[in-house]
């Protein structure tokens, strides 16, 4: 667990995207955090030592991480994990066997799978609704609902929840809300500000942005939910090693130039996409007629680089993610790199078919995530796969 300190919060975003919770090493004066690749720190007597005792509990590269990235979220306390998965394991470990989460149901496939196949095993129940209307949350609550999770803008479907007023359910209920804000990223959305109580990222995807390490992070402004889960990273410890979080920090230094470029990228595709004979539908908030456009206005500060397309055909679909060069055909997201994919038999082959088909999601779907290169290429990329 690390807590941040006070002067990190008065500055703006891209000063702290590059120097919130690190200052120079103070061993030699490095400019950069050093990666302090140690299992363990000498003791000089008995139980005295300088606040480093093992580095499952403690690791000064990781904490520059987690004080940047709590930072950024506008929190107060950081939680660095080995995956965004971890991330998940550790927040779902916060409940008791008997508990009841309601959880967005097009949330990341990987999410849905740890849900209900391994802690529904370990008493934990789930209900799954769409959080495009918050009324749903507020009708799915028992007596046994302790926790609210959800994901917005939502992978691949591009549906939004309303923070804010899910926010509103769940301070008067005493529910913990978690967001993952995976898609979004701090530079766009602040869940913290509209409600959430605890924000749960995959590292892996825009925070780090150069598909180079997996990582995932829990950031919360509550000091009793931080003792908690400060906790159960040392006490399960799915804690990220030194090196990753040291990509991490580097790759969140340009957070914001890159989430720029992404965000121009995206809006210039999706408008563009929209006008192509072949593609029926485009799955973009930044759109005017995305049908919650109005709330992505008000709750995001720019739209970013995710987009899925409904192409009405499954063997177009095949073609296009196999056709493309400058989009390459992987699983995940976020990265400097244009990546194309196929949720229905990639990211979301492990959701139920008939949940996939509730939401939309479609053999014929492909989502896009747009890059940071010329935007010229990526769109003669598309247009030579789609012809
Ligand atoms: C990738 C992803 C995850 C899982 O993160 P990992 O780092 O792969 O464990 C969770 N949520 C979202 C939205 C994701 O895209």
């Amino acid at each position: 667990m690390t807590q941040l300190r006070d002067d990190d919060a008065h500055h703006g975003f891209s000063t702290r995207a590059v120097h919130a919770g690190q200052g120079p090493d103070l061993m030699s004066g490095a400019v950069m955090t050093p990666i302090y690749q140690t299992s363990t720190y000498v003791q000089e007597g008995l139980g005295k030592h300088k606040g480093y005792e093992y580095a499952r509990t403690q690791n000064p590269t990781r904490e520059a991480l987690e004080r940047c990235v709590a930072s950024l979220e506008g929190g107060t306390h950081g939680f660095a994990f080995g995956s965004g998965l971890a991330a998940l394991d550790t927040t779902l470990k916060l409940l008791s066997a008997g508990d009841h989460v309601i959880s967005g149901e097009n949330i990341y496939g990987g999410s849905h799978r740890l849900m209900e196949r391994v802690y529904g095993r370990l008493g934990l129940s789930f209900t799954f609704v769409d959080m495009r209307d918050p009324e749903h949350v507020a009708r799915a609550i028992t007596p046994a609902t302790r926790m609210v999770y959800g994901e917005t803008p939502t992978n691949p479907m591009m549906f939004l929840a309303d923070l804010e007023a899910i926010g509103h359910i769940t301070q008067a209920r005493g529910l913990l809300f978690v967001v993952d804000n995976t898609f979004a990223t701090p530079f766009f959305q602040q869940p913290l500000r509209l409600g959430a109580d605890l924000v749960l990222h995959s590292t892996t995807k825009y925070l780090n942005g150069h598909s180079d390490m997996v990582g995932g992070l829990l950031v919360t402004a509550r000091d009793d939910l931080a003792e908690r889960i400060g906790f159960l990273q040392n006490a399960a410890g799915g804690v990220p090693g030194p090196m990753d979080c040291w990509l991490c920090l580097r790759g969140l230094k340009t957070l914001p130039l890159r989430m720029r470029q992404h965000d121009a990228a995206g809006r210039d595709l999706a408008a563009w996409l929209t006008t192509h004979p072949k593609v029926q539908k485009v799955y973009y908030p930044g759109l005017p007629d995305h049908p919650q456009h109005a709330l992505a206005r008000r709750q995001m500060r720019g739209f970013g680089g995710m987009i899925s397309i409904e192409l009405g055909d499954a063997a177009l679909a095949r073609r296009v993610v196999e056709r493309t060069r400058v989009f390459a055909l992987a699983e995940s997201l976020g990265g400097v790199e244009s990546l194309i994919g196929h949720p229905a038999s990639m990211t979301h082959a492990s959701v139920p078919l008939p949940l996939r088909q509730a939401m939309g999601l479609t053999d014929s779907l492909v989502r896009l995530s747009c890059g940071i290169e010329d935007v010229a290429d990526l769109k003669a990329d598309l247009e030579q796969a789609l012809g």
